[in-house]
Formats: structure tokens, sequence, C-alpha cells
């Protein structure tokens, strides 16, 4: 049943980027925030911890501290993205343990996302919430930057998904049910994340699920014609059509997720392009016999052309579906290492 298996996770796509303003370079050709680059680790976060279970007040009074590669001790590689690695870190004093996001200044440059860097530090670095993976600050050096992030020991729930074929109702509900709750927080801090799906969803300590990647993020409102990004699988019709956009994208992309957590596949899914986009379009959707009616209740209240006729997250959190399949207090299910 499951058809990604021995597909790599699909890579945004990327139309035109006339409407992002350029930055100013620095003497390196490489600008990067101002703001949190002194930002100490935080140890009161209660998935990344020091190792010893200590709390890490030292690094938490040195406020000033500018971080360099010398202060952690490198672990094994947890994955590879377009732009560089991600490693197990571990902060040498606090031994705070992290994942370090490498990526290269020159290939930055090159393929001219220097925004999105821009963007995805600005904005995961001010998000606190146990549903989305924190960014504890960045530092750089003459070819690299880092990102310091919050690690989430269960990784992707792309490989999880892939792994199980599919999830139940009940682990659909909790997955859906905490990405609602975090999209509730992101639009009331005025971000659009525009790029949900399984490849940017971690599974935290306790198997939480942890929005990550906001390369894509905007800050709201954004009123001009936008590019075109994400997936197109995930991508809602007036994405599609480049027109302008606004929260209602992310209600799109959960209902598109829901379904793909429930059949393990992508609704719109099509070996050509041109399918895609018409089943877009029309709205076209095929469930298997064993997918609920009320979850397909819920799906066909997301998976709206019009944007404003979506149902709203906090309705979302109400809907039968979510009430009766993950009601208040329940949490992720543990997936043991074989069933993984
Ligand atoms: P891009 O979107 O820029 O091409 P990417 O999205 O592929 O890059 P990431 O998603 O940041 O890159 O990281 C790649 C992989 O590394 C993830 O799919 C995940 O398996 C792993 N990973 C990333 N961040 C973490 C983290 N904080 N904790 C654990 N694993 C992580
Ligand atoms: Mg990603």
């Amino acid at each position: 049943m499951n058809t990604k298996e021995n597909k790599p996770p699909k890579p945004p796509i990327l139309v035109s980027s006339t409407s992002t303003p350029k930055i100013p370079q620095t003497t390196d050709g490489f600008k990067i925030p101002a703001a949190p680059a002194s930002r100490p680790l935080q140890a009161n976060n209660q998935v990344a911890s020091s190792s010893n279970g200590e709390p890490a007040s030292d690094v938490q009074k040195d406020n000033n501290k500018l971080w360099a590669i010398s202060d952690f001790d490198l672990g094994r590689p947890l994955g590879k993205g377009k732009f560089g690695s991600v490693y197990l870190a571990r902060e040498k004093k606090s031994h705070y343990v992290v994942a370090l996001k490498v990526l290269f200044k020159s290939q930055i440059l090159s393929s001219d996302i220097e925004h999105q860097v821009r963007r995805e530090v600005e904005i995961q670095c001010r998000l606190r919430h146990p549903n989305i993976l924190r960014m504890y600050g960045y530092f750089h050096d003459e070819r690299r930057i880092y990102l310091i992030l919050e690690y989430a020991k269960h990784g992707a729930l792309y490989r999880l998904l892939k792994a199980r074929g599919r999830f139940d109702e009940r682990t659909a509900a909790i997955y859906v049910r905490d990405l609602t709750k975090a999209l509730m927080y992101c639009h009331q801090m005025k971000v659009i994340h525009r790029d949900l799906k399984p490849e940017n969803l971690l599974i935290g300590h306790n198997w939480e699920l942890k929005i990550a990647d906001f390369g894509w993020s905007v800050h709201s409102p954004s009123s001009r014609r936008m590019t075109i990004c994400g997936t197109l699988d995930y991508l809602s019709p007036e994405m599609l059509d480049s027109k302008p956009h606004n929260y209602a994208v992310d209600l799109w992309s959960l209902g598109v997720l829901c379904y793909e957590l429930l059949v393990g596949l992508p609704p719109f899914e099509a070996k050509d392009q041109h399918v895609t986009y018409k089943k877009i379009r029309h709205v076209i959707i095929k469930y298997p016999d064993y997918v609920s009616d009320l979850a397909r209740d819920l799906i066909g209240k997301l998976l709206v052309i019009r944007p404003e006729e979506r149902l709203p997250l906090a309705k979302v959190l109400k809907h039968p579906w979510i009430m009766q399949n993950a009601p208040d207090g329940t949490k992720p299910p543990i997936f043991d290492a074989e069933q993984k």
C-alpha cells in the first residue's frame, strides 16, 4: 500500500522569486539577522535536556555568549537537507543536547535562498509552543551557518508514516489535533507556515508532533502576489494560481495531511503533475473504504476551494472526529523500535 516506499521526500517547488526583497550583503557576502545571535540555550525546555538531567543554569546565565562550533561536541548525522546536514550535538559546558543544522553559505548564495534562511531564523526563534520545534539561536563561521535546534528524538513523521503505511484513526486524530493547536499559535503570532507536509513534521522525545522547517513561512498579512512554494501535493488552489493568500492555506494543507496520515498517500498525488493540478482545482478525492465518515467530513470541510469557507482551526478542535478520537489529555502513541 505504500507507494512512497523508495521515493525521496519531495523538494519544494519555486516558480518565481520576484516578490522577495534583496538583503544587503556583508563583507563575507552573507547577511543573517541581528536579533538572536547571543540567545542562550534555554534549560526549561522539556524535551531537549542536559544529558545528566541537571538544569543548564551556567548556560542560562551567560546571556551575552556568542556561540561557536567549538562549544559543541558533534554526534551522528540526523539527516540531510538540500543545503546542508543536521547533526546531533551537545553543548560542552551544560551537556545540553541539540540538533545542529549546518548550511553552506556558498550554496545559500548561489541558490538565492538567503531570504528564506533569514525568515526561517527570524520566525522560528520567536515561536514557543510544545508542538513547534524550538530554534535556540544560530552562529556562523567563514563558510557555514549553524542553526541550533531542539533535538527531535524520533525523527521525521515522514519516516514513521512510510514504515507503518498509515495510521489508525486515533493516532491520526491526535496528530491532527496537536498540529491544529500549533497552527492556532502560529496564526496568533501572525505566521503562516505554507509548507506543511510529513517531511517537515518531527517527532519529539515523548512521541509528540513538532512543526519544523519554517523556510517557506511568512509573516502575515501578506498582500502581494506570492511566489508559488511548497510541494505541489499540499498546495492550495489559490497558491497554485499564485493568488494572494492568507492563513487559510495552512487549513488546506491540514486537510491534505489528515488524509495522508489515514491513507498513507496525499489525496491529489498523481504521476503527472497536470493531473495533480486538475485534482486540486476540482477537489477530486477518492477515499478508501476504511476511512470513517467523520474523518471524511472533517477533510471535506478543510479541502474547500474558497479559502474563507474552510473550517476554522478552533472548529477543527471541536469536530466530532477529533473529539471522539483525540479527547483532551490523550497523548500520541509510543511506537517501539521494531514497530517504527
Ligand atoms: P530543506 O527543506 O532546506 O531542503 P530539509 O527540510 O530536507 O532541508 P531538514 O528537514 O531541516 O532539512 O532536515 C533534514 C532531516 O534531518 C529531517 O528530515 C530529519 O530527519 C532530520 N532532522 C532535522 N532536524 C532535526 C531535529 N531537530 N531533530 C532530529 N532530526 C532532525
Ligand atoms: Mg524539510
